[in-house]
């Protein structure tokens, strides 16, 4: 299926990362957010790191512009109505992303494909609130979309191959990697990460190690380009307690139990960067 206009829900860091990418690649973007100074502040992230492309030589203005001038945005989710593909990309809460599935699927004809980019929110749950399972898919995104080469793609149980065909393609047309994962809690990426991730905070609640002590640790011993802290900062705390949440829900394994720090930090509103407070203060 040919993918002319392209949809996001959501305007924050994932959401405006993949408009930027959906758009550099040629394509007709509408983002959505709930509020207008959401998208307009999604715009303004975009706008700064394309101009920095700019700064660097890798673009001239008049690419930037042409680019810019391909996205529109919307605080109305019906206007999905018009575009032949919707990623959602809203934050990570299970009846938050089932209300936009249905009204997705209420508002966008039957041709169009709703792919998510959850990190850990079984596909198969998701797309059982619309009337098209065979048209939604996980599209996964990895942060900062703009730099990091892969996608994630998940197949529900009742994904088409057609969907799926299609997903793969865009990944390609975005100049991205694909790898296919199934629809298991955490898929393969956050099925890794997030366990470590998780006892890096364990370390901290422990006492084994301070936080600084940590990261050089996981960089320095383990080759990591950055550490499980500092990463835990800029994929957002609120985000990776949701995902050890799910992963701990899905599986009823202790080994996933989120470290009551985690869950501390984020109920004190210290979600890492976005917040600029988190195991590092920005
Ligand atoms: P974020 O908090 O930066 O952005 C979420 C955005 O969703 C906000 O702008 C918020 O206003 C908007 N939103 C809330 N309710 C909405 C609604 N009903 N309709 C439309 N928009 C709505 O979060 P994020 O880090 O961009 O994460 C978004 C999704 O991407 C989550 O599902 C997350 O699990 C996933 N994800 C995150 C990362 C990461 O590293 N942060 C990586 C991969 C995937």
């Amino acid at each position: 299926m040919e993918i002319k206009k392209f949809g996001v829900v959501g305007a924050g860091q994932m959401g405006n990362g993949i408009v930027q990418v959906a758009a550099t690649s040629g394509l007709d973007v509408l983002m959505s957010d709930i509020k207008e100074e959401f998208t307009a502040r999604g715009m303004a992230n975009i706008k700064k790191n394309l101009g920095r492309s700019v700064e660097k030589g890798k673009m001239t203005g008049a690419e930037c512009e042409a680019i810019l001038g391909r996205i529109s945005t919307t605080t109305n989710l019906a206007d999905m109505a018009g575009v032949d593909y919707v990623v959602e990309a809203a934050v990570e809460r299970e009846d938050l992303k089932f209300n936009i599935f249905r009204d997705l699927d209420s508002a966008c004809p039957a041709h169009v494909i709703l792919a998510s980019n959850t990190s850990s929110i079984p596909i198969g749950r998701i797309a059982a609130q619309t009337r098209r399972p065979e048209k939604v898919i996980g599209m996964h995104f990895m942060n900062p979309v703009p730099v990091m080469q892969l996608v994630e793609v998940i197949k529900g149980l009742a994904t088409s191959q057609e969907t799926f065909d299609t997903t793969w393609a865009l990944c390609r047309k975005f100049g991205k990697t694909a790898a296919e994962a199934n629809d298991f809690p955490g898929f393969i990426a956050n099925r890794i990460l997030m366990p470590m991730i998780n006892e890096a905070v364990f370390c901290v609640y422990q006492g084994v190690g301070k936080v600084a002590d940590i990261d050089t640790v996981m960089k320095l011993g383990m080759n990591h380009p950055m550490g499980p802290l500092a990463l835990a900062d800029l994929i957002g705390l609120d985000t990776c307690l949701a995902i050890m949440d799910t992963l701990y829900d899905g599986f009823k394994d202790s080994k996933y139990r989120p470290c009551p720090l985690l869950r501390k930090y984020v109920e004190a509103g210290w979600l890492g960067r976005k917040s600029g407070k988190g195991f590092y203060q920005y």
